[in-house]
């Protein structure tokens, strides 16, 4: 995928709801970036500047490409789609010199022209490492074109770009002054209330539900878990008891008539898990 190429598709039921334990950023965000995208002439009037760009930061799993998605979802409207470019900072590199600031350009224009945009770079240290510490004319010049594409948004918030990384502190720090990702989130791994939150989201169809004990004690026996690790439990403990509940469906050469509904998650499953 090249840098410059389409939007990424957006999945409209990926809202602030399917997320756990991280209210204030939703908040924040909320007004920071969703107010300026849906109601720019507030901040035409009262001559103030919504950012162009914010970071987020923290270890892996944690729900940052997640809110960034429910943040685009949650800014469009049914007559105003926001445009949604997804790209992984080390696949904006190029062997070729030059490649990749030219993608880059093409990517700002697709972006203005398609506004309300959010351009969402993951793991941004990839294409904006620490310059002293490369030493390297290839990333120099990456970081002025993003530097400079940045400073040449204009001052609407109709186009906003965050950067998502494991290590802030590997990024250049050009790009944190004012002006470029001067608004930073840091994504911790949930404490337990947010853990039984992220649980509860990742079982919600489950039928019958699994009771409030169970996610309790789930939740307290998850210490260090980040959402991601807590969604591929829930994966694996309904596939145990898909497994318990259909033990022939491996062995049959043919599909068979199965009835979903049979199948019942328990403590167990999870305890296997
Ligand atoms: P990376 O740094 O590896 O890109 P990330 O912080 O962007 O990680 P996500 O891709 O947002 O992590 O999370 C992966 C998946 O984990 C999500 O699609 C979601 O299913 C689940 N998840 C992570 N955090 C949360 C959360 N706070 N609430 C609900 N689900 C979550």
């Amino acid at each position: 995928q090249t840098l410059a190429s389409n939007s990424t598709h957006l999945d409209y039921s990926v809202t602030f709801n399917s997320i756990g334990g991280l209210d204030d950023h939703i908040m924040q965000l909320k007004e920071m970036v969703m107010l300026p995208m849906l109601y720019p002439e507030l901040f035409t009037h009262m001559h103030i500047r919504p950012p162009r760009g914010v970071l987020f930061h923290g270890p892996p799993g944690t729900g940052k490409t997640l809110l960034a998605r429910a943040l685009a979802v949650a800014c469009s409207t049914q007559e105003r789609k926001v445009s949604f470019f997804l790209r992984k900072g080390s696949d904006c590199l190029s062997k070729w010199v030059g490649e990749a600031e030219r993608q880059l350009r093409l990517l700002f224009q697709e972006a203005r022209k398609n506004q309300p945009s959010i351009i969402f770079f993951d793991e941004i240290d990839g294409l904006a490492p620490v310059r002293s510490q490369r030493q390297d004319q290839t990333h120099a010049s990456i970081v002025s074109t993003l530097l400079a594409l940045m400073d040449g948004l204009d001052d609407r918030g109709q186009v906003i770009v965050i950067g998502a990384t494991n290590r802030p502190d590997s990024l250049d720090p050009a790009l944190r002054r004012p002006g470029r990702f001067d608004r930073e989130f840091y994504f911790p791994l949930p404490d337990r209330a947010a853990r039984y939150k992220i649980l509860s989201i990742h079982t919600r169809h489950w039928k019958p539900p699994i009771s409030r004990s169970l996610l309790m004690h789930l939740a307290s026996s998850t210490n260090g878990y980040g959402g991601a690790d807590l969604q591929a439990l829930c994966t694996e403990a309904a596939m145990n008891a898909i497994r318990r509940t259909f033990p022939d469906i491996f062995k049959a050469n043919e599909k068979l008539s199965i009835s979903p509904e049979n199948v019942q998650v328990t403590a167990e499953d999870f305890t296997h898990a």
